[in-house]
Parts: C-alpha cells; structure tokens; sequence
C-alpha cells in the first residue's frame, strides 16, 4: 500500500522506487528498471512529469491520444454514464444505450458494409476475435480445414498469444515458443520491395498451402510498431483483388490508423477504398481515456455464421462508460474537424522529418499522414533516447527506428517546436 505521507515528503522519489520495487513494465528488462518517468498531467500536446518537467508528446502515448490530453469533455461523458450505469454486462440478449449508439455510429462512418460491431477492451483483443470470427464463419459453412492466416513479416498485431502469433516482429515471439500454429509470414511491403514480387508471392503462397486451406489475410495497412512502414500505392488493391479471386477474408487491423490519424477517418479510404470483411479499431476509438475496441464485421462473415453461435467475449464488452467515452470522442473528431487537422499536420510532419535526412545520423525518413518514423544510426541508441527526454520531447526509439505519432489537436506551434527539438537532438548527435 502507499503510504499517505509519501506525498507530503519527496513525491518525485518515493514514489519513483516504490515503481522500481513493484512495477514490472511492458518492454522493459526485468530487474534493471530504470527510474521512471512518472507522468502525472496532461494538457492537449504536453505532459508533465513529477519532478515538474514539460514534454510536447510526440506519440500520443501509444499511438492513440487523437484529441489531445486533459479534456474536460470525456471526464464529463464518463462520470455521467457511471452514475447511471456504469457497467452490465453485453453477453446472450443484454444491451445498453451507449454501446447501441456507438455501433450505428462506427456502422455510418465505416467503409461500406462493415455494419455489425463486436466489442472489446483492446487491439489484441480485436485480432483475436477477427481471427476467431474467420475462422468460425468457414467452420460454419463445413469448411473445417480453412484455418490457416495470412501474416507479414514485420506486422504487430498485440501481446495475446494469438496475436502474438500473427505478429512478424522475430524479437516480439522469441523465447514465447510453441506459438500457435496456423500463421503464414509474408514479405512486408517495404524497403523498395515490388509490389509484383509481394503479389507473386502472395500467390506462390496461397498455391502452395492450398486455397481451401486458408481462411483469412491479416495486415496494418501500415505498418506501425515495425517502423511507420508505408506500401506502395498499388499494393493493397491488388492485394485484394488476390484474396478475393481465392475467396480469402480480408481483415484490416486498423488499430492505430484508424479515427483521423492518417488524414482519412479510415486508412482503408486511401488507394480507392478497400473493403475489408473485418476491421479491427481500438485506441483512437476513445483517444485513450477508457481501454476500448471494436471489431467492424462485414456482410460476407455475418451471412456465413447466420444461425451460429459465437461463444466468445470478454467481460468488459460494450462496456457503456467506455462507449459514452467514445461517443464524446467522436463528438470532438469530428467537431474539431480532426481528420482534416491530421491531414495538414502530417503533411508538415512528413515535410519537416524528409529535411532531416540530410543529417548523418538518419539515414530514412517515411510519413503517412500523423505516422512519422526516421531510421537513425546513433552511436550509443540509450544517450540518444535520454537526450529527446532531456530536450523535452517524448518520441519512441525502436532498435534504429523513431516512431512518431502525435495528437492530432497539437498546435502549429508545438509542432514546428517539436520538429526543431528533434532536429537539434538528431544533429547534435550526428556531430558526436
Ligand atoms: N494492432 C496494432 C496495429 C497495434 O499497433 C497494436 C498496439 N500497438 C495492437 C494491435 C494491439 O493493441 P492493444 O495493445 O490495445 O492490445
């Protein structure tokens, strides 16, 4: 338990080793915690921490604070709902008002067909129900042995075990072994690949393993976690235009692209509008303030498991806080005009970070949208992360790759105040 006098003594401290006595963090190494960095404010662009430092933050958190930190609005959304009902249940026929809302409202603004909603508390839980509604919906049509998904190398899909699995990032399943089995790992539509050789790959690989044998496609349309990895425009029509000729569900993992980041309200209305048979959303759904998804079910799924019985979901389904929460959200998106704002923003994100590759130590820049990434090739990776903390701005460092992704409410000026720090930071360390 803390200690009620902790705050009156040295906040910054006490409370700081009681997170390195206590808390195992996600993607840290266990046992050699560093001290953390503990946020305890937020206001649109910028947090602060406990000993008084501000931070303009260029991630959004995780990929996910669209309206910006701090507002009032979504507080407000959450207390009214948990005074009224602050949670029941969603399983077998029980429903409640926000959750009914919200689905025709993701069902309106989504692309066409996709007009049923399963909810859950995240994106892993998302790709294992997109998964588990693939498979189910060709099970339900007598084709038992159409188990197997289509992944890409490079994909993040989530931390659960299945996600796990359809997840590329050789680093992310090491040492988790036996995975489930059923993943097939494509090439990733980077690094100047042609879309011919991935097309021909993707169906090299579908003849191999068989047609009948494989039920759904998986992929971010960009990618994130792997490095803000951009396909070449003509890469996902003829994806698609594959996976249908074979019959093959299409599930788009929309986790962080989805609502406004990348100057679309969806990523699947850039290269002329795909079609997904499941769309998997999450963090923006809420920016952030409550753990929320929703899995948007197209018609294909729906009429194959007409009849069926889905046995499965999470307790915190349809959650209504959450889904009040959300609502007030997409009030302010789309009141904001955020999905606008995202778009002009990323244009001057992606501007400001193609001039940084004349430095040494950057070696690739790539944008799309609010999505930012820069390879970088530092001396020591460790000093050059502490160095962006130290200049005051967060940004995430994944082994040679900087990933941005910053609310989409920032102002101008945070924003070219966050390019500059960053310049500085990249240039101070090119001359080291
Ligand atoms: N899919 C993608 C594309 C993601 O980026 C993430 C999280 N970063 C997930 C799925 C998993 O979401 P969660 O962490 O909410 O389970």
């Amino acid at each position: 338990m803390i200690d009620s006098s902790i705050k009156s003594r040295s906040p910054g401290d006490e409370v700081k080793d009681l997170d390195v006595r206590h808390i195992v963090h996600p993607h840290a190494v266990v046992g050699r915690a560093r001290p953390p960095v503990v946020v305890v404010r937020g206001e649109n662009a910028h947090i602060w921490d406990s000993d008084g430092n501000r931070y303009i933050d260029g991630t959004g958190g995780l990929w996910l604070c669209n309206v910006g930190h701090g507002r009032r609005e979504l507080a407000e959304a959450a207390a009214r709902q948990m005074e009224q009902l602050e949670f029941y249940a969603s399983f077998w026929h029980f429903s409640n008002v926000p959750s009914i809302e919200l689905a025709a409202r993701l069902a309106a603004l989504a692309p066409e067909g996709l007009d049923r909603v399963f909810y859950t508390s995240g994106g892993s839980e998302g790709i294992e129900t997109a998964v588990k509604l693939a498979r189910l919906s060709w099970f339900a049509q007598g084709e038992t042995n159409r188990n197997l998904i289509l992944s890409r190398g490079s994909a993040y899909h989530g931390a659960s075990w299945l996600a796990t699995a359809a997840t590329g990032l050789p680093l992310l399943r090491e040492g988790f072994a036996p995975l489930p089995p059923g993943f097939v790992h494509l090439t990733a539509p980077t690094g100047g690949a042609a879309t011919d050789d991935l097309i021909a790959e993707l169906e090299r690989s579908i003849v191999e393993h068989g047609p009948e044998r494989i039920a759904a496609f998986v992929g971010e349309p960009v990618m994130g976690v792997g490095g803000v990895l951009v396909p070449p425009d003509d890469y996902w029509p003829r994806v698609q235009e594959v996976l249908r000729r074979y019959g093959i569900l299409f599930i788009l993992d929309e986790v962080i692209t989805g609502f406004g980041r990348t100057g679309k309200w969806f990523a699947a209305e850039h290269w002329g509008g795909l079609r997904p048979d499941l769309l998997v959303t999450a963090k923006g759904i809420t920016s952030g303030y409550f753990p929320l998804g929703a899995v948007l079910v197209g018609t294909r799924v729906a009429d194959a498991l007409e009849g069926h019985p889905f046995r499965h979901g999470f307790t915190y389904n349809g959650h209504p806080t959450g889904c009040a929460v959300a609502l007030a959200n997409l009030d302010i998106i789309q009141r904001e005009e955020l999905v606008t704002a995202a778009a002009r923003h990323g244009a001057r994100l992606g501007e400001a970070l193609a001039q940084l590759e004349r430095l040494p130590v950057v070696s690739e820049a790539r944008s799309f949208g609010m999505l930012g990434a820069l390879d970088v090739v530092p001396a020591d990776e460790a000093a050059l992360a502490d160095a962006f903390l130290a200049a005051g701005i967060i940004v995430r460092l994944l082994g040679g790759k900087i990933v941005m992704s910053p609310p989409l409410t920032i102002s101008d000026d945070d924003l070219e105040a966050f390019v500059e720090i960053l310049g500085n930071v990249l240039a101070e360390a090119s001359a080291e």
